[in-house]
């Protein structure tokens, strides 16, 4: 049995100033300066990250920015590319949020570029799948989230994959205060711990952490990261709060 590193990011969507950022992450920080058994990150809006850098220096919380495009540079107005996350202290990246997907269009073919961008630029990128709550009605969870993991992982072979982190996020349970149960959210991280296996090679799936994203709380994370197959948690509303940040780290 492979031993998992639980990994725990706060996305922080697009709340925060560079003020706020300052405040929240040094009380982060001092609540969870003891622990090194969980990876832990926070990802401020692109705004805060220089400040959120200086503010995490020589910490054990990482630096996560919640989109990149995939190019270097160029004539892109409005992006965000890897040198210049990198350069700010970025070390992890968000890819493929539902709000991303769905709001502003993105598809698994542009997610994909900028997975393979990432793994290029030896970030670490978060995946995020999930399904609607029409499709999980319509029977159709599998066939989403699967064939999300295809499109965004199809040019990558398992040794690029070293790094990758999936987050498995319902999008009915994301903000909504609905949380998948403990029971529904394993089902489906071992189905995708089985496709990455069937896809990749079951040593890049043993290794592949899962982070689970939908309503994830102090109150309810110990439940849902003691299933075999949850190896973390990505974690909106409960981020903004360092003191419930901290109590979902210590929940694992
Ligand atoms: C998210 O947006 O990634 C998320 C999981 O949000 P929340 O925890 O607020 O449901």
């Amino acid at each position: 049995m492979v031993e998992r590193k639980p990994i725990i990011v706060g996305n922080w969507k697009m709340h925060k100033t560079i003020s706020e950022t300052r405040t929240t992450l040094s009380a982060l920080r001092a609540a969870v300066q003891d622990v090194d058994s969980v990876d832990i990150g926070v990802a401020p809006p692109f705004t805060s990250l220089s400040a959120a850098a200086e503010v995490l220096l020589g910490s054990n919380i990482a630096l996560a920015a919640q989109n990149m495009h995939c190019r270097d540079t160029g004539a892109f107005t409005g992006e965000v590319s890897p040198p210049m996350l990198l350069d700010a202290g970025v070390t992890h990246v968000i890819l493929g949020h539902s709000e991303r997907r769905e709001l502003f269009g993105e598809t698994d073919d542009l997610i994909a570029t900028k997975v393979e961008a990432a793994l290029a630029h030896r970030m670490v990128p978060i995946l995020c799948v999930g399904e609607t709550q029409g499709q999980r009605e319509a029977n159709e969870t599998v066939s989403v989230v699967t064939g999300q993991l295809s499109g965004a992982l199809r040019q990558l072979r398992g040794a690029d994959l070293e790094s990758l982190v999936v987050a498995y996020e319902p999008i009915w349970a994301i903000g909504t205060g609905l949380t998948a149960t403990p029971g529904q959210a394993q089902q489906v991280h071992e189905i995708i711990r089985d496709f990455i296996g069937d896809l990749l090679g079951r040593a890049v799936a043993e290794r592949l952490r899962i982070q689970y994203g939908g309503s994830v709380k102090p109150d309810n994370a110990a439940e849902l990261l003691t299933q075999p197959d949850i190896d973390g948690a990505l974690v909106g509303g409960a981020s903004l709060e360092a003191e419930s940040l901290a109590a979902i780290v210590r929940a694992c």
